[in-house]
């Protein structure tokens, strides 16, 4: 005879007896504190333990920034899909669901409106649209942008993230490096101030081109910011790479970044900088 006798070997699941916390908490990636959704929407989706700065939607970063009464504005290009592409799915399907999921034609706002007192264009890339990734309609629009500040001699800020050119656009999203640097040195020849703000993750023909060509480049904490991911790096100089490559932190050490500036402070940190670059371009 047996000491303990088990009846069957089951774990019985009671529905009533668990509790469901999807979309309730989210858990900090770089932390593992569990946090409650509705405070980390309160705190700009940052990590109120370790201050981990989670990727933020284009519209939300677009009203904490601009003062109320702002324009979104160039939110009508869609892409044409030029080389009926298709890869595990056809590009059209995926622009279609990425439509569906974040109401955004691409993965691009634009909007003019005010930091302070100070008129500004503002052009914010979305990451949940195909990786932020840059096409034809991605560069058109920041082109808008860069045009519509240089017409109206207003300061231009960019807000980069993005995983880099759009390979299902081949050389169409390539070919939007050249077009949006040529608009930016045009706007540098008429003194009008630009601001990059590169956020999680800028990399690719985005850092290539208008992310680091700023008056100020200015990154959020621990951004991944760089043009080949480090695996790749990894294997091309086979050596391993340092600690924190590619992140702000490391950037601003080695003279890459000007600034590494905390969500909470950006609207601040903008309008201040804002007004030192209008007196500095004598306006
Ligand atoms: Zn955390």
């Amino acid at each position: 005879m047996s000491w303990f006798k088990r009846d069957n070997h089951e774990i019985i699941v009671d529905s009533q007896k668990t509790v469901r916390t999807e979309g309730v908490f989210t858990k900090c990636a770089a932390c593992g504190t569990f946090l409650v959704k509705a405070e980390l929407d309160a705190n700009l989706q940052v990590c109120s333990k370790c201050g981990r700065h989670f990727r933020f939607d284009a519209r939300d970063r677009i009203e904490n920034l601009l003062e109320p009464g702002y324009r979104l504005v160039d939110l009508g290009l869609r892409s044409t899909d030029p080389l009926q592409f298709t890869d595990l799915k056809p590009y059209k399907r995926r622009l279609e669901e990425a439509q569906r999921k974040t109401g955004l034609n691409d993965a691009i706002v634009n909007a003019i409106g005010h930091i302070g007192p100070q008129p500004v264009v503002l052009s914010v890339m979305e990451y949940a649209f195909i990786g932020g990734s840059m096409g034809a309609v991605v560069g058109e629009t920041i082109a808008r942008a860069v045009d519509r500040a240089h017409d109206t001699r207003t300061p231009l800020i960019v807000v980069s993230a993005s995983g880099g050119a759009r390979m299902m656009e081949g050389i169409a999203s390539l070919m939007q490096l050249a077009k949006i640097s040529t608009a930016l040195a045009r706007l540098a020849q008429a003194k009008i101030p630009y601001i990059s703000l590169m956020t999680d993750p800028t990399t690719g023909g985005v850092t290539a081109s208008f992310a680091m060509l700023g008056d100020l480049n200015i990154a959020e904490p621990g951004a991944l910011i760089g043009f080949a991911g480090p695996r790749v790096i990894e294997q091309t100089i086979r050596q391993k790479l340092p600690e924190g490559f590619q992140r702000s932190e490391f950037l601003l050490e080695h003279g890459f970044l000007d600034a590494i500036v905390e969500r909470k402070n950006l609207k601040s940190y903008l309008g201040n900088a804002l007004a030192w670059l209008a007196e500095g371009s004598g306006e």
